[in-house]
């Protein structure tokens, strides 16, 4: 589906690198091009196993209408997005349809009644260029290059103004609001745009934002983990979006990753980045827990001695994202006193483990979600200071974004896969070439060992 005359002069103006007065003055079209979930939909996975829930049959391409602009909002043309998880849960309707999301949103205020809609505008990552500006914005202005974290908050109640995550009515943006990112334009919270880094192409741009963002709250953050010089981290998809991440946040505080794979060839790509711990678990054959949630000591035992035999010790932080299958493990291997720092379930969220190892051993479990501004502002410095490199490995048109999110689905990807949705090729947007072309090596390297 081809963009319209309208939306092809609005690319073609960024591609030229028009002034912002320019952008501004084009007319936006009424209709632009949208990856969405559909509400009539919502049942086509009842009673398919969870491996044949192919999310490219619920992700369409659809001509939908431009969101209408509000208060403190910005239109933004997305060059780049990059597929996270959250785009493969929506388009399963697991673990709930995000369709439940937008309802509620649409029940809380007039703003909010814009997002509940029959069809569900995904992604929760843009590198793109401002286009429009609502009232009350200051801070931004059409033409401004941007990156878009995904904590979507108006921050009217007191709890969030000491740590937006902890804002009762905080959402993620592409996931819980619709407007996400993969759209020819989305609409965000002023409040959740960054600088784009000058030295990165658009996809790189906009692949690191959730991911990284999570993982700097859960390791760096005093909201997280807090991991010190010389602290050992066991890292779980040590090569996923959020371990790619990980793995380099540890590297760079002085820390000691060991990191779990479950592929040599992944494991050549963190040796690549210089990580030198690393376990595959596939290899080594670990279960953990069986079927009936019977958990397995000897293997807990095992997997806790071959640590050991790598680094000499317990880990002090465990960062956990997958969930029931290695949580015991987790909980068991972490140092006393250490903390298992989680985020996610992926392999199902009722966990568990053996409680008298957390209470005797006085381990710590903290669960983490996305971050806060400041945090997410604070991890795209590091980016723009080139101390983190994108783990970019493929990137997709946005009509092929159902290919991306099987590939995700099925975990035969490593690091992120981008999605370009306004820029016409791959390689587009870098300004600042005296730094791109110093860290040209480093930040290739993910994609060319993948
Ligand atoms: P990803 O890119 O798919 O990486 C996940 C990694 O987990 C894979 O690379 C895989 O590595 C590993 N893995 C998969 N199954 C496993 C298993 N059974 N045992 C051990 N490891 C396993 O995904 P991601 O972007 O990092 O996200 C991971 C999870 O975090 C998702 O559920 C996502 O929704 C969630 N998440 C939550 C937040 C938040 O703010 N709460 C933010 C981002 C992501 P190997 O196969 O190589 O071991």
């Amino acid at each position: 589906m081809a963009a319209s005359n309208a939306m092809q002069a609005i690319h073609d103006a960024i591609h030229e690198d028009a002034p912002g007065e320019e952008l501004a003055a084009l007319p936006l079209p009424e209709t632009m091009r949208a990856c969405v979930i559909r509400k009539e939909d919502e049942h086509v996975f009842d009673g398919v196993p969870e491996e044949e829930q192919d999310p490219s049959r619920t992700l369409h391409l659809d001509e939908v209408p431009i969101p209408p602009l509000g208060p403190g909002e910005a239109l933004i043309a997305p060059m780049a997005s990059a597929l996270n998880y959250n785009t493969v849960w929506s388009a399963r309707f697991a673990p709930v349809s995000t369709f439940r999301f937008l309802e509620r949103f649409g029940r809380s205020s007039e703003l909010g009644a814009r997002h509940d809609l029959d069809y569900h505008i995904l992604g929760s990552d843009a590198a793109g260029v401002v286009l429009r500006t609502g009232p009350g914005v200051t801070q931004w202005k059409p033409g401004d290059r941007v990156v878009v974290h995904c904590n979507y908050v108006d921050l009217e109640h007191a709890a969030g103004h000491m740590d937006s995550m902890l804002d009762p009515d905080q959402r993620i943006w592409g996931f819980e609001t619709n407007f996400g990112a993969l759209a020819d334009i989305s609409m965000v919270k002023a409040n959740q745009l960054l600088p784009m880094p000058d030295h990165l192409d658009w996809e790189e741009a906009a692949s690191l934002g959730l991911v990284l963002a999570t993982a700097y709250r859960m390791l760096v953050s005093p909201n997280g983990a807090q991991m010190k010089q010389g602290d050992v981290v066991l890292i779980w998809g040590g090569t996923g979006g959020l371990g790619g991440f990980a793995c380099q946040l540890v590297l760079n505080g002085g820390g000691v990753p060991v990191a779990v794979v479950s592929s040599e060839a992944k494991a050549e790509q963190l040796r690549a980045i210089g990580v030198e711990h690393i376990i595959d678990r596939k290899a080594e054959g670990y279960r953990f827990i069986d079927d009936e949630d019977n958990i397995d000591e000897s293997e807990l035992r095992r997997f806790g001695k071959r640590i050991r035999e790598l680094v000499g010790q317990d880990p002090d932080i465990v960062f956990e994202h997958p969930g029931r299958t290695t949580f015991p493990a987790s909980v068991y291997v972490c140092k006393r006193g250490g903390i298992v720092v989680t985020c996610a379930s992926t392999t199902g969220y009722n966990h568990v483990y053996d409680n008298r190892v957390l209470w005797m051993r006085l381990k710590r479990i903290i669960g983490s979600h996305f971050a806060n501004y400041a945090e997410a502002w604070e991890a795209n410095r590091l980016v723009d200071l080139g101390m983190l490199q994108p783990i970019l490995t493929e990137t997709f048109p946005l009509a092929d974004i159902g290919q991306a999110a099987l590939k995700m689905h099925r975990n035969e990807h490593t690091g992120k896969l981008g999605v370009l949705v306004g820029a016409r090729e791959e390689g587009l947007g870098v300004r600042n070439t005296a730094q791109r072309t110093q860290l040209e090596d480093r930040i290739k390297l993910f994609r060319e060992l993948a």
